[in-house]
């Protein structure tokens, strides 16, 4: 059955095209019956490694929602699932292929093979390779005698095993998004297997591991497309079969080109996964956002649960172009989430927030009729604060965009206003009520809507955007809108 597994190298915080891979990989474990979704960390390379990065990388993933069948958390028949712990395996298997003649021992000083690289392109050899040719100058255990190699061995000087590269080949492969695929093996390094430490590159580790983890198919970025004819070649170095490749598309930025770090962070978009849970967003939306990210259904339809794209996924519908991110769809998609929750819902999940910015919210009725006034209105969870300050405490300073409309003689509309509303009964403090007497004053002014309305809004609730003003007032009630009132006509 279908085993897939997402690879992060905990190199940092998960970035979104990071997710995406995760994702495309859990809806295909789960779009087969008994498929297997595993998480296998990639920390062979000690010097990128980063503090916290696997944690950060296994609450993404479950914010999300994707669960992890096997992996360094819940454990598995093929672990351990952190490299660095494979330690062994990858030595085992390195000093296997020296045995089969598919690889050797290098024992060349980085200043020699730079100089051999210098030498060749005075020579006219635009980028030089450590590869079939140039290999037969150097020193490693296919040129020098055999008890050399072995002296140099015992004597613990340093060396690298590389893989033998044939000099001619043509790698090729099918990858189940990009089609046919092939490279030729001459452009090819003699791959580094295993590094002076005795750690094993990604190409070693990542082959092996695929191979021991019994992985059927696998799914990640199109930037580890060009190391496909080297996993290519140590598949075929070992004597296995290995698993189908799809490689997914680039994720481009709006403005064009790949969407870099540093090109999200000029277009305003959010880059690693942690700042969507930090800014509150809506898990369901940034997975439904990211499924379609590259992917369709084929039909109409925009809106799945994760448990519905788990049964609509498929390779096959995965595009070959470049995705673009479009910020604007994952905010439609972050109202939508956002506003098919209860109001009760909603107003749990605000209290925590609305007690970091010093609101006590103890009318939980009152906090719930709130959220449904503003809900409609934003875009994140957060923002309902932002915009609904004012049901819970009187504005302390007045929008001066807003206040400058104001200031051009509506303040004796808002008095006539005022005044009519303070008769009303407090039964009668009502929305409907509210809205018929703004009306009453604008006519008998001979004035527009917006000449009353906008500094009434502003008076109550300080700022010049809100929810229904009408609606607002009815549950702010009499009292406080009134005194509000008084206060900005001070
Ligand atoms: N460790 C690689 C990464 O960081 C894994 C690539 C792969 O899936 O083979 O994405």
């Amino acid at each position: 059955s279908v085993r897939v597994r997402f690879a992060p190298s905990p190199t940092g915080f998960l970035h979104i095209g990071g997710l995406r891979t995760a994702l495309y990989n859990y809806l295909f474990a789960r779009s087969h019956e008994g498929g297997k979704f595993i998480l296998r960390i990639e920390d062979t390379d000690q010097s990128r490694y980063v503090e916290g990065a696997e944690q950060d990388i296994i609450r993404s993933l479950e914010w999300c929602g994707m669960s992890v069948d096997e992996g360094p958390a819940v454990g598995g028949d093929s672990g351990p699932y952190r490299q660095s712990e494979r330690k062994s395996i990858y030595n085992a298997y390195a000093e296997k292929l020296i045995e089969q003649d598919e690889a050797y021992y290098a024992f060349d000083t980085t200043d020699e093979i730079e100089q051999m690289r210098e030498r060749l392109q005075k020579s006219g050899n635009p980028s030089p390779k450590y590869d079939y040719i140039t290999r037969q100058s150097m020193k490693n255990s296919l040129t020098l005698p055999q008890d050399e190699v072995q002296k140099r061995l015992s004597a613990g000087e340093e060396y690298v095993v590389r893989l033998k590269v044939p000099r001619r080949e043509s790698i090729r492969f099918e990858d189940m998004i990009r089609g046919h695929v092939s490279f030729e093996s001459k452009g090819l390094d003699d791959q580094v297997l295993l590094k002076s430490d005795g750690m094993p590159t990604y190409h070693l580790a990542n082959v092996v591991d695929d191979h021991l983890m019994k992985i059927t198919h696998v799914i990640r970025g199109e930037e580890w497309l060009s190391s496909t004819p080297k996993h290519m070649l140590l598949y075929k170095a070992f004597g296995w079969e290995p698993p189908k490749m799809a490689h997914l598309p680039l994720i481009m930025s709006p403005s064009g080109g790949k969407l870099s770090k540093r090109k999200a962070e000029e277009e305003g978009i959010p880059v690693n996964t942690r700042d969507y849970i930090d800014l509150h967003y809506e898990p369901e939306a940034l997975v439904n956002f990211l499924a379609y990210l590259g992917w369709s259904p084929g039909d109409d339809s925009e809106i799945h649960s994760l448990e519905e794209l788990c049964r609509l996924f498929s390779l096959d519908r995965v595009s070959k172009g470049g995705a673009v991110f479009n910020h604007k769809k994952l905010l439609w998609y972050n109202e939508h989430y956002l506003r098919s929750q209860s109001d009760k819902m909603l107003a749990n999940r605000l209290k925590p927030l609305a007690e970091a910015h010093g609101v006590e919210l103890t009318d939980h009725d009152y906090l719930e009729q709130a959220v449904g006034l503003l809900k409609e209105r934003v875009s994140r969870l957060d923002e309902l604060i932002e915009m609904g300050l004012f049901f819970f405490r009187d504005p302390e300073e007045y929008d001066p965009k807003a206040l400058n409309k104001w200031k051009d003689g509506s303040s004796d509309l808002v008095k006539q206003y005022r005044g009519k509303i303070e008769k009303l009964p407090e039964s009668d403090f009502a929305a409907g009520t509210l809205k018929k007497t703004l009306e009453e004053v604008i006519e008998a002014n001979d004035v527009g809507f917006g000449k009353l309305m906008m500094p009434l809004r502003i008076a109550v609730t300080g700022q010049g955007f809100g929810p229904d003003l009408f609606q607002s007032m009815e549950l702010i009630g009499k009292d406080v809108v009134i005194r509000r009132i008084d206060t900005a006509l001070e």
